[in-house]
């Protein structure tokens, strides 16, 4: 990366980072910024070292070297999204508001659900049911919300499309260009199917075998035959003849009573993100 792109106003600005799992290097050399405000996607293929990126950014990892500088209030939606199950969804939320500081009226305020509600509207009629009896993408939902409650101004989210349907994760496109479209909330999306990442994040970072191996806008990085080859083409599945991609394959079936489907399957819900993102921006 070139470092004289850095800023200070940047939120987040991670530099030469190596981190490591014993002797085994994860990340060699990995340097990213996000701007206040910005969408920036992070893909790459399994075991590149997304996760360990985004857990070396919020604090949960350890870097063996290089430096990691979040100037912001950061919260993070994990993979597989780590309910708490036998809780209420309205108390899952509140969850999210344990660790701001506070008290009295102004920690009434913080553990306040009411905003959002108004921001993912679809957990109303569910936010006095168990949230492991929701389906997946009402989890996803739950685990964006909680990271909400801390009142991010950057939130990190680690697979929002993993497992769910099409019509799900479209759904969740929308609200999360809302989110940084209204409050202005950062947003640094890991995801597996980098068409939907580069649709809905203006700048992007390819990630493989713990490198850098390309960085830019979401436009030029989809356009460039190397990134399309190996992410938007064969490796998403995108090859087959338009009228094909119009009639949900049978990976595309949401799994009865949970709106999950197989991951890696999700090209109309990509083409309905696609849509849903242009209509929110
Ligand atoms: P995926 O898309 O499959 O979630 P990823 O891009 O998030 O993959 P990481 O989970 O960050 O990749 O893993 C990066 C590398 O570090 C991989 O080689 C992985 O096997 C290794 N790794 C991850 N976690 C550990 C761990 N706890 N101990 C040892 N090695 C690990």
């Amino acid at each position: 990366m070139n470092t004289s792109q850095l800023s200070r106003s940047d939120v987040v600005e991670v530099r030469n980072l190596v981190v490591r799992y014993g002797m085994a290097t994860a990340l060699d050399n990995v340097s990213l910024r996000v701007a206040p405000g910005e969408m920036v996607a992070l893909v790459g293929p399994n075991g590149a070292g997304k996760s360990t990126l985004v857990n070396t950014l919020t604090g949960i990892l350890t870097p063996a070297s290089g430096s990691v500088e979040v100037r912001a209030r950061i919260a993070q939606v994990p993979e597989g999204r780590q309910m708490f199950g036998d809780l209420s969804v309205d108390d899952n939320l509140r969850l999210g508001a344990w660790q701001l500081p506070g008290r009295g009226k102004s920690r009434r305020k913080q553990r306040d659900t009411s905003w959002v509600y108004e921001l993912l509207p679809d957990l109303v009629r569910v936010r006095d049911r168990r949230a492991g009896g929701l389906s997946g993408g009402q989890q996803q939902m739950v685990a964006v919300g909680r990271a909400l409650m801390s009142r991010p101004e950057v939130l990190v989210i680690d697979e929002l499309s993993l497992g769910l349907a099409p019509l799900i994760v479209t759904d969740l496109a929308k609200h999360l260009a809302a989110l940084n479209r209204e409050r202005g909330t950062a947003v640094v999306l890991i995801e597996q199917n980098a068409r939907l990442a580069l649709d809905l994040c203006s700048r992007a970072y390819v990630l493989e075998a713990g490198r850098i191996a390309a960085e830019g806008s979401s436009a030029d990085l989809a356009t460039s035959p190397d990134i399309a080859r190996a992410y938007l083409g064969e490796a998403q599945g995108l090859t087959s003849p338009p009228e094909a991609q119009d009639c949900p394959g049978p990976n595309d079936r949401a799994t009865p009573g949970t709106g999950e489907t197989a991951p890696g399957h999700q090209d109309t819900a990509v083409q309905a993100a696609q849509a849903a993102t242009r209509e929110a921006k």
